[in-house]
């Protein structure tokens, strides 16, 4: 059913699509590839979704997949893409639950709400430019400047001493905590880690740990009680991402923080992990749960919960998204996107600044456009 009611101000009447390889400097290498689980991560791939119409407003929109799946979703995308041509694009919530039915068949959540995580996102970034607001304005925000923490000078490819340089680094640059990431065979290897970390960042800097699911419940025992010491801000998926009950029982068992939702896939497997008490922070990823409209039943569930936020990856999405969150939340510092964007976040006094920019604030670079391997436009 298409909008056709006095209230339509506007129709979708373009849709462009890329299918973008960001290549990333090193190989990166978390607790995943020490258990042998995946190859290390040399590129990652970007779905990009370009929305125009009648008006003259544009939206961009994102969406991405780490290893496998990108040809995936830029074929899916293109496949539904055809469903939004005269829409209403004011009709976010509608749009969604239009894509996802043309897609049905292959279920709502996972790679199919991925690629029209692309559409959602760009439909968001278009309907704060008519308003000419910053997305987190448009949505309500609480603050101006959300917490930071660093997470890509902490894998585990990296012998320490690089690890200690660039926690250093990224405290100079104004960045306000440092996370590693943790899950070596040897215990006594991540112990070590941390305890050196700690003490180069010291006591006043925040600093978090992730095993990214590699160790089992009693393994994960173990160390939650070996890492109370460092009163860390949180421990991040200690378990497997859909043990939800063995997050529960740490999260009741220890003062630190558990912190875990990143591979969830959608709002409703958000809703599994939040009702089972599996997470004293949640941290859910727009793109991968469907886009905004889906980020935001996962918030709502998460405050009336009395949960922390602190959202995984894509910060140029997410720190719009955290700013409307009503608890300080955090949100995570990679620069691995920068090159695709001609505008980048303001990083000062431990925290990212929202800039005036109407919607996400961002242009897709010519960088971005000189890596895209597959386009389609309607
Ligand atoms: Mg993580």
């Amino acid at each position: 059913m298409t909008a056709t009611g006095p209230a339509t101000v506007d129709r979708i009447t373009g849709v462009r699509l890329s299918s973008v390889t960001l290549p990333l400097p090193t190989a990166i290498s978390d607790a995943k590839v020490l258990t042998g689980r995946q190859q290390p991560m040399t590129e990652v791939a970007m779905l990009f979704a370009e929305i125009t119409s009648e008006a003259g407003l544009e939206g961009v929109g994102f969406s991405y997949s780490k290893r496998a799946g990108g040809p995936g979703q830029f074929a899916h995308a293109r496949e539904i893409a055809p469903a939004l041509i005269g829409e209403d694009p004011s009709d976010i919530a509608r749009l969604w639950d239009k894509l996802v039915w043309a897609g049905a068949s292959v279920g709502r959540s996972g790679l199919s709400v991925q690629a029209i995580a692309a559409f959602d996102i760009a439909l968001w970034d278009l309907k704060a430019k008519r308003a000419g607001l910053p997305l987190a304005k448009l949505l309500g925000a609480h603050r101006d400047s959300v917490r930071c923490y660093n997470t890509s000078g902490g894998f585990l490819h990296a012998p320490v001493e690089e690890v200690l340089d660039r926690a250093a680094e990224s405290v100079a640059s104004g960045i306000g905590g440092i996370k590693i990431k943790v899950g070596h065979p040897d215990p006594a290897t991540d112990l070590a880690r941390v305890a050196a970390v700690r003490e180069k960042i010291g006591d006043g800097v925040t600093l978090m740990v992730d095993a990214n699911q590699q160790w089992d419940r009693p393994a994960a025992r173990r160390m939650c009680r070996a890492f109370e010491r460092f009163d860390l801000g949180w421990i991040e998926e200690p378990l497997d991402a859909y043990d939800f009950e063995g997050h529960a029982q740490l999260a009741a068992a220890f003062d630190t923080p558990i912190a875990t939702g990143e591979m969830l896939a959608s709002a409703g497997e958000h809703v599994q992990l939040i009702t089972a008490g599996g997470a004293d922070i949640v941290q859910p990823d727009a793109p991968r749960v469907g886009g905004i409209t889906q980020f935001l039943k996962v918030m709502a569930l998460a405050d009336a919960r009395h949960l922390q936020l602190a959202p995984h990856f894509a910060m140029e999405i997410h720190v719009h998204l955290a700013a409307a969150y009503p608890r300080e939340p955090w949100v995570e510092h990679f620069e691995w996107l920068d090159p695709l964007f001609d505008e980048h976040l303001e990083i000062a006094g431990g925290r990212m600044h929202l800039s005036a920019r109407p919607g996400l604030g961002v242009t897709i670079s010519e960088q971005a456009r000189a890596w895209t391997v597959e386009e389609f436009r309607i």
